[in-house]
């Protein structure tokens, strides 16, 4: 399956790739996940997209293509994967839809997470994540187990100023993605919101595959 999970920031799409990957056995590629682990390298590159990163704003299609192109080229993406944050753009879903003719491995589905932007502003506010394991947790909906708070990490950009321009970035930019891809016929529209286990079995029945008996959990 080559899936792609569109949404705006803090819809959920993470939580669920975990899931997705342990029981589809395809890797989730996050652009945000590359993004940020370029900005840690300290590069020329990564000084650029902490810029935009940082402002909440969309990093240029080029660059951001460049480094999608040589992700989906690794073994592990042989059988399939699943792209959590790409495309945002409609250039960048034009360029995707050429790349993966070109290599005759097409998108299967594109899965919508729906949600309003109250809820996702609650979820932003309190997304923390362990950089050990790269779990992604909530203070309140989804708290880490006891003994890690120490080394948890809240994201600089999740915060309410940086999360508007996020979302303004979303519903100019990537919104039209939802027409774009209902026309290819290859959208699947979620309800985003309720428990992580509900969206889980919503997710799974989007793609037609049977939901695993219980969610999984890491370790
Ligand atoms: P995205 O990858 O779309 O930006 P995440 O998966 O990181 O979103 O989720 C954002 C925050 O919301 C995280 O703190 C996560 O624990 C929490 N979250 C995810 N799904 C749900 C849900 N169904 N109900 C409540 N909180 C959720
Ligand atoms: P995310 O982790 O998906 O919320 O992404 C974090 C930040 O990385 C975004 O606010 C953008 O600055 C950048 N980014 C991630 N994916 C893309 C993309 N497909 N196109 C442009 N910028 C992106």
């Amino acid at each position: 399956m080559n899936i792609v999970l569109l949404g705006p920031p803090g819809a959920g799409k993470g939580t669920q790739a975990e899931s997705m990957t342990h029981a589809l056995g395809i890797p989730q590629v996050s652009t945000g996940d590359i993004i940020r682990a370029t900005i840690t390298e300290r590069t020329p590159l990564g000084t650029e997209f902490r810029a935009f990163a940082d402002a909440g704003s969309l990093v240029p299609d080029c660059l951001i293509e460049r480094l999608v192109d040589e992700r989906l080229a690794r073994a592990d993406c042989r059988g399939g994967f699943m792209l959590d944050g790409f495309p945002r753009t409609v250039a960048q879903a034009e360029w995707l839809g050429s790349m993966l003719a070109r290599h005759g491995r097409p998108l299967t589905h594109v899965v919508l997470f729906d949600v309003d932007d109250a809820i996702i502003l609650e979820r932003i506010a309190g997304r923390v994540s362990d950089p050990a394991t790269g779990q992604i947790y909530h203070v309140s909906f989804d708290p880490p187990p006891p003994g890690i708070a120490s080394r948890l990490i809240h994201r600089q950009d999740d915060n309410a100023e940086v999360l508007i321009r996020r979302l303004q970035e979303y519903h100019e930019k990537t919104a039209p993605l939802v027409p774009y891809y209902e026309r290819l016929g290859l959208l699947r529209r979620i309800d985003a919101f309720g428990r992580v286990t509900d969206v889980t079995r919503r997710v799974f029945a989007a793609i037609g595959v049977d939901a695993p008996a219980q969610t999984w959990q890491p370790g």
